[in-house]
């Protein structure tokens, strides 16, 4: 079994650890604080071998430093986390990352970044999709193009609909607004959002979630549905997910 430790980190990004029982190797996902990484495998007990990016952000990639220098790490990543501190191992999509008996899939997720990855681990049931999707929203386009984003998305999309995914910020109360605005004749998200109300007013965590929530709730990975496309205007899944984009950026 991999067994995965969540914690907050900064104002609201999510740290994972992932450890292999097996052979005792263990991974960051992502480095927003390297200190409280550090806290938390010595907490666990737990030896961090390794160090998985999954963009260059500095939420995500600025702890790499000071967790490598106390542990050794290897750290694996898009090549653009190079703009922040060197890798040992550059991925892309089609490629993988180990961690003992397990393989991670490495898929691309560009769009946020232009380089980003998700890792999926298919023993597990479960992937890391960074800042590429959120429950009930998407990342911030920073530097791609809808035509990659929708791409990304689509990859997603693709997993298997139980993979649990575990973004990188809990930012699902007010994705879930949005959402409500984009899609309101839709029930399955209206629920959905009743539910995240209620677990953020007890600041219950909303993160991991099922794909297979998100393929009937999630606005972006919804855009190549009628209902969407009705509402949001465009002629492609593409130009209805840009719609959506510049919708949430304005709203
Ligand atoms: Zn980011």
């Amino acid at each position: 079994m991999l067994e995965i430790h969540q914690f907050p980190c900064l104002s609201d990004n999510y740290g994972y650890l992932i450890h292999d029982p097996a052979s005792g190797e263990t991974a960051c996902i992502d480095t927003p604080d390297g200190a409280e990484y550090l806290r938390q495998a010595e907490a666990k007990g737990w030896r961090i071998t390794q160090i998985w990016n999954t963009h260059w952000h500095p939420d995500h990639a600025g702890g790499n430093e000071a967790i490598q220098q106390v542990t050794g790490a290897t750290i694996t990543g898009p090549q653009e986390v190079t703009k922040m501190f060197p890798l040992d191992r550059a991925v892309t999509q089609g490629e993988t990352a180990t961690l003992g008996a397990f393989t991670a899939d490495v898929i691309d997720v560009g769009g946020h970044t232009l380089g980003h990855i998700a890792y999926h681990l298919p023993q597990a049931g479960v992937a890391f999709v960074g800042d590429a999707l959120f429950a009930l929203g998407c990342g911030r386009m920073f530097e791609g193009t809808p035509e990659q984003f929708w791409a990304s998305l689509s990859r997603l999309k693709a997993l298997p609909p139980e993979t649990m995914l575990y973004c990188a910020h809990e930012y699902t109360a007010s994705n879930a607004k949005f959402a409500v605005h984009a899609d309101p004749d839709n029930a399955a998200l209206a629920e959905y959002a009743a539910e995240i109300a209620d677990k953020r007013s007890r600041e219950e965590w909303t993160v991991p979630m099922p794909l297979a929530r998100e393929l009937a709730t999630n606005p972006f990975l919804r855009a190549d549905t009628p209902d969407l496309r009705a509402r949001w205007g465009g002629t492609t899944p593409e130009e209805t997910f840009a719609a959506l984009r510049a919708g949430k950026d304005s709203f």
